[in-house]
């Protein structure tokens, strides 16, 4: 699904968080608060209610991504996850200022959307008796401005860790140091809910609130520490091209040798899980380990790497004027360690991960970053 350019991927963690809050809503939340109504009813209303909340977050998601865009930032695409999205951008901000600015963007639209549901809520309210769309309205209003003040939390992953680092950023100058500062904000409060979620299953031998806090806590203390590696990582790669760390003298191998001929001269011998392969001087294809795997190991002798290679065609391919950045980010969605470089439909050199990686870490230990 594609709105305005930008790709919406569901993760699959949605459809059981999906399940979760329509459960939650049609056989506790309704039946307590909204009585009177039918259990086919609850579940209807609960469904409503599910896919009114991650149309919700959705919107919220695609205020950043339109904000984003307006200040030239690439939006690539956005990830529905469980508690809410994420959207993949190509390049960090320039300045605090645009970086506030798309931050707000978010909550401010979570609140928008809360003054629109309470809205509805007190018209119908207004016109007579509950009804199940008050019900819904209502708790999406609740919903949604909570949602609005829970990002506002000044912690990396959060909006509100991106608005504190965009400030932090105007007045120190060094968005190093605000990165830092924010993620150990975010790192903080992440523990805080773990150890929260503990104490309220302490106290109230109630599981499954005590279990959604620190399921929150865990997954936010994996993305404080994530996105302040990725931040640090964009900012050190950031203006290094794919010519300047691929490796010039690649090992390729000849499309008519046999497969056994490839694991013992090439694959053993180099341990490299992936080689170029070549028709005389043309470029035609890759052969990787897991091509080999599907071959039985009685017929290695019989056949040849070209029956088991993927067709240049099919291969992705990087260009030497690529940004370091992207091209790590594609061997990363792509599960790929290396990557072959053409120019002009010439293979001109191979980059892996590994050097992505390793260049990274030499220019962290330099602090050049
Ligand atoms: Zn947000």
């Amino acid at each position: 699904m594609r709105i305005g350019g930008i790709e919406i991927m569901i993760d699959y963690s949605w459809f059981i968080i999906f399940f979760l809050v329509m459960y939650t809503m049609a056989e506790l939340y309704f039946p307590q608060s909204h009585q009177h109504y039918s259990v086919a009813q609850y579940w209807i209303m609960g469904a409503v209610s599910a896919l009114l909340f991650f149309l919700s977050v959705l919107i919220h998601e695609l205020a950043h991504s339109f904000v984003a865009l307006k200040y030239g930032i690439k939006v690539h695409s956005i990830r529905l996850l469980i508690f809410g999205g994420l959207a993949q951008v190509a390049s960090e901000p320039k300045t605090g200022r645009h970086e506030f600015l798309i931050a707000l963007s978010g909550p401010a639209a979570s609140m928008a959307l809360g003054m629109f549901f309470l809205t509805v809520y007190s018209f119908v309210l207004f016109g007579g008796s509950p009804t199940p769309v008050s019900a819904i309205a209502g708790w999406l209003a609740f919903a949604n401005v909570v949602l609005a003040f829970f990002n506002m939390i000044p912690g990396f992953p959060l909006d509100g860790g991106r608005i504190l680092r965009a400030i932090l950023w105007d007045r120190w100058d060094d968005v190093t140091r605000a990165t830092k500062v924010v993620s150990q904000l975010g790192n903080g409060f992440a523990l805080f809910l773990i150890i929260f979620g503990i104490l309220q299953f302490l106290v109230t031998q109630s599981l499954i609130s005590g279990l959604w806090f620190i399921f929150i806590g865990l997954f936010m203390k994996q993305s404080a520490v994530g996105s302040y590696q990725a931040v640090m990582m964009q900012r050190t790669l950031a203006g290094v091209q794919v010519r300047q760390i691929m490796t010039e003298n690649v090992v390729s191998v000849d499309w008519l040798i046999p497969i056994d001929e490839l694991v013992q001269n090439y694959i053993y011998k180099h341990q490299f899980t992936n080689f170029p392969v070549f028709n005389r001087d043309e470029f035609v294809g890759m052969v990787s380990l897991e091509g080999v795997k599907t071959i039985a190991k009685e017929l290695w002798g019989f056949k040849q790497v070209r029956d088991i290679m993927t067709p240049v065609e099919l291969v992705p391919c990087l260009s030497p004027a690529d940004d370091a950045t992207e091209a790590l980010s594609k061997m990363v969605s792509g599960d790929i360690g290396r990557m072959p470089v053409v120019e002009n439909g010439r293979l001109v050199g191979i980059v892996s991960r590994r050097d992505i990686l390793n260049l990274f870490k030499i220019k962290s230990d330099l602090g050049v970053a």
